[in-house]
């Protein structure tokens, strides 16, 4: 261990440093608290040995300090001549760890460190397998906002996003959009092409939509089956508009064979834009999204129509 040796005695940092460096230990000396804390900071000692009366800093205002400076915890070993019950308790108190009186007795303080050393390196073992699980955790939260076959956010991401947006847009007064999406007679593809190359489709949709999709705080996600959703914070009408246009277009120039559609893969959108109120929820937007894509889809397919209802702006 490098051990942070605290004494203002000379000789008995000399003593004990021969007694430690027998015990295999790197040891580095102060003669007071206050430099031990700056010590203890610059090194990073696996454990301080430490006098308790001394000059400028007494040991128990160090551990304090120590304790109060940094959460990564290190053994603290108190060596004082004063031995009575309330002074091993203030040792304690102040945050050390163990509490041996001078003079001290090589075996006891060969098995004191010994036993810190075991504590030290438990501990070291704990924060490894917590970052571990914290890793583990964080890739399994992102996995579970994926969808797995198209790689784009997938409805959860969307909720949480969208919620956070709306609260955002409320707090700043800002137009804030959504586009609901959908793949023309997609059922009648999968009749006629199979599934798997649904899937293909689906996966080629995606990834042109996704292109369009820019800005940092813009959210494209699949909605569901053949359905995509886009949230377009900070975005008014006109510009949601264009967005769905260029979603439109990005669909249509895939230009994928669809016989029963006729002639190639299209996509129709709806989009509801609102500046956000207490009054409106992310579902009333999606509604409205949701009802102008019905409107898209009366009128034809393959076009762009705007929700005109009440939370509309
Ligand atoms: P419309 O133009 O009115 O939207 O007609 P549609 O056929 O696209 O709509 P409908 O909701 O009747 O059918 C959606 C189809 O999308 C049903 C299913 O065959 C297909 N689908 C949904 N999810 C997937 C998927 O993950 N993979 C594949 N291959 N197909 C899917
Ligand atoms: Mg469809
Ligand atoms: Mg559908």
């Amino acid at each position: 261990m490098k051990i942070l040796l605290v004494d203002d005695t000379q000789t008995m940092r000399m003593l004990l440093t021969a007694i430690l460096e027998d015990f295999g230990h790197n040891v580095i000396c102060c003669d007071n608290g206050k430099e031990a804390v700056n010590c203890y900071l610059r090194e990073h000692p696996d454990l301080i040995l430490m006098d308790v009366v001394m000059p400028v800093m007494d040991g128990y205002q160090a551990a304090t300090k120590i304790r109060a400076i940094d959460n990564d915890w290190v053994p603290i070993i108190f060596l004082s001549t004063r031995a009575e019950p309330s002074d091993v308790a203030a040792g304690i108190d102040a945050g050390g760890d163990d509490y041996l009186t001078k003079p001290v007795d090589e075996t006891i303080l060969r098995a004191k460190l010994v036993a810190m050393q075991r504590i030290a390196t438990m501990r070291h073992k704990l924060i490894a397998v917590s970052n571990d699980l914290e890793q583990a955790n964080s890739e399994l939260q992102r996995q579970a906002e994926v969808d797995g076959l198209t790689g784009m956010a997938n409805r959860r991401l969307l909720d949480r996003h969208l919620t956070m947006e709306i609260a955002r847009c409320t707090r700043t007064l800002s137009p804030l959009s959504v586009i609901m999406a959908d793949l023309d007679h997609f059922k009648a593809y999968n009749d006629y092409y199979g599934h798997v190359a649904g899937d293909n489709c689906l996966k080629r949709a995606a990834e042109a939509l996704s292109k369009v999709i820019s800005r940092s705080n813009d959210l494209a996600c699949r909605y569901g089956g053949e359905e995509f959703c886009v949230v377009l914070p900070d975005t008014d009408k006109e510009g949601v508009a264009h967005v769905a246009e260029q979603l439109r277009i990005a669909v249509e120039k895939l230009a994928i064979p669809h016989i029963k559609n006729g002639g190639f893969v299209s996509l129709s959108l709806g989009t509801s834009t609102t500046v956000p109120d207490k009054n409106c929820s992310a579902e009333q937007l999606l509604e409205g999204a949701d009802q102008a894509l019905y409107q898209a889809k009366q009128s034809g397919r393959n076009r762009v129509v705007a929700y005109d209802g009440p939370c509309d702006h």
